[in-house]
C-alpha cells in the first residue's frame, strides 16, 4: 500500500485545508493511506505525533476553514542535510515514500532537494547502522509533488497560485471599507498589501477598486519623478469630481532605481497635494478568512491531481508541481518553475524591467 505524507509549509493561505482534505480523500479513494505531516518540515524532523494517519473523517469541514489545520512553520534544521538525515529516517520508519507539499517557492525547493539527496540519505542510514538493508529495501525512490499555496501569486508556469483569489477578495472587500470612509470625508487612503517580489495583489485589487494609482515592483515608476505624476493624477481625477483618492502600495514597490517606496513616502506627497490623507496597512486580515469558491475548486482539483501524480510516478520523471494553466489542470516540472520565478526577481534586481514582464508572460505559455 502506498504511504503518502501530505504537508502545508511556508507561509499559510487560504486554500490550504481543502488542499489536505483533498489529498486525504483521493488517496485513502485511490487505495493509499495518507499521513497529515504536521507543522511543515518540522514534522518530518522531530516524527512521532507530528505524523498521523488521517482517515477520511479527520478532514471533515476543511472545505470551509481558512488557514491550515495540520499547521504551518519555517524549519531551520530542514535547511540542513543532518535534518533532512531524521527526515528520512522518521519516513521510513513510519512506511512513507512519498511527500505531497503545499506550500511557496522555498518549500518546493526544499522537497525537490530532499528528493534528489534520498538515496545517498537512505545509504547514510545505513551506514550509520541506524536502518538495515532490508529495512530501507522498499524505499529507493522518494517522490515529491508540489501544490502552490501562496497568496501572493508568485509561481510561475502557473495562473494561480491556491489562496491568491481569496486574499485578492478580502483586499477589495477592505478598499470598499476604506472606500466608503474616504469619500465621506473627501480624504485620501494609502492602502498597502502584501506582495514582495510579486505585484499581482496589488495590480489586481487596483483593478477591482479603481484605485487612482499602483506601485508594483515589476512596473517600477522612475525615481524623483513618481511624485509629481502621482499628484497630476490624483488631481486630475478630483478635477473630475472624484471625492476619494485611493492608492494602492505593494509591500515589495521600488522605483526605478530599486528604492523602497514606503506607504508612508506616498502619504507625504498626497498630503502636499493638499489631501487629508490617511495610511492603512492591510497586514494579517489578507492571509485569514475562508478560501473563495474558486480558491476550493482549485484546491480540491489540484490535490486529487497530485495523488495521481504521485501514483504516476517513476524515477525518471521531474518532480511535478501541479499548476492551473487556461483552465487545465496541469503538470509542470518543479525544478523550472522555481528557477523561473526566480529569474524574474534576478531580473527586477538588475533593473531590467522590460525582461521582467516578459519572463512574466512567458511563464504562462504551455
Ligand atoms: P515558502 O515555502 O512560503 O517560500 P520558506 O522559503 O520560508 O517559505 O520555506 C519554508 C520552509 O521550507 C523553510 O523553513 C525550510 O524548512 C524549507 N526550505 C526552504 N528552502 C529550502 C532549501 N533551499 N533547502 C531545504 N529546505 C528549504
Amino acid at each position: 500500500k502506498k504511504k503518502i505524507g501530505v504537508m502545508t509549509s511556508g507561509g499559510d493561505a487560504p486554500g490550504m485545508n481543502p488542499a489536505v482534505r483533498a489529498v486525504v480523500r483521493a488517496g485513502i479513494f485511490l487505495g493509499c493511506d495518507v499521513f497529515a505531516v504536521y507543522e511543515g518540515y518540522e514534522g518530518l524532523v522531530q516524527g512521532g505525533d507530528l505524523l498521523k494517519k488521517m482517515e477520511w473523517g479527520d478532514v471533515r469541514s476543511f472545505l470551509s476553514l481558512g488557514g491550515t489545520n495540520i499547521g504551518t512553520a519555517r524549519c531551520a534544521a530542514f535547511r540542513e542535510r543532518a535534518g533532512r538525515l531524521v527526515a528520512a529516517h522518521n519516513m521510513i520508519l513510519n512506511g512513507i515514500d512519498a511527500l505531497i507539499v503545499c506550500g511557496g517557492d522555498g518549500s518546493l525547493t526544499g522537497a525537490d532537494l530532499f528528493r534528489s539527496e534520498w538515496p545517498s540519505l537512505i545509504e547514510e542510514l545505513v551506514s550509520t547502522g541506524k536502518l538495515t538493508k532490508e529495512e530501507v529495501a522498499p524505499y529507493k525512490h522518494l517522490t515529491i509533488v508540489g501544490l502552490v499555496g501562496s497568496i501572493d501569486n508568485d509561481m510561475s508556469s502557473t495562473d494561480a497560485t491556491i489562496g491568491a483569489y481569496s486574499s485578492l477578495e478580502r483586499i477589495t472587500e477592505m478598499v470598499d471599507y476604506i472606500d466608503a470612509t474616504a469619500t465621506s470625508h473627501s480624504r485620501a487612503f494609502v492602502v498597502e498589501v502584501m506582495g514582495r517580489h510579486c505585484g499581482w495583489l496589488g495590480l489586481m485589487s487596483g483593478i477591482a477598486t479603481g484605485a487612482d494609482f499602483i506601485f508594483i515592483p515589476e512596473r517600477p515608476p522612475k525615481a524623483g519623478e513618481w511624485q509629481q505624476e502621482l499628484k497630476d493624477v490624483c488631481s486630475r481625477h478630483r478635477a473630475k469630481g472624484r471625492r476619494k483618492t485611493t492608492v494602492i502600495v505593494a509591500e515589495g514597490a521600488i522605483d526605478s532605481e530599486l528604492n523602497p517606496i514606503s506607504s508612508e513616502e506616498v502619504k507625504n506627497v498626497l498630503v502636499e497635494l493638499g489631501l487629508d490623507t490617511r495610511i492603512t496597512t492591510l497586514g494579517h486580515v489578507q492571509r485569514g478568512g475562508t478560501a473563495v469558491a474558486y480558491d476550493r475548486m482549485l484546491a480540491t482539483l489540484q490535490g486529487v491531481d497530485a495523488v495521481r501524480a504521485v501514483l504516476e510516478s517513476t524515477p525518471d520523471i521531474p518532480s511535478p508541481m501541479i499548476g492551473v494553466l487556461e483552465n487545465k489542470i496541469v503538470r509542470k516540472p518543479l525544478v523550472e518553475a522555481v528557477k523561473l520565478t526566480k529569474s524574474v526577481a534576478d531580473a527586477i534586481e538588475s533593473k531590467d524591467f522590460d525582461k521582467a514582464m516578459a519572463l512574466r508572460d512567458s511563464s504562462f505559455e504551455e
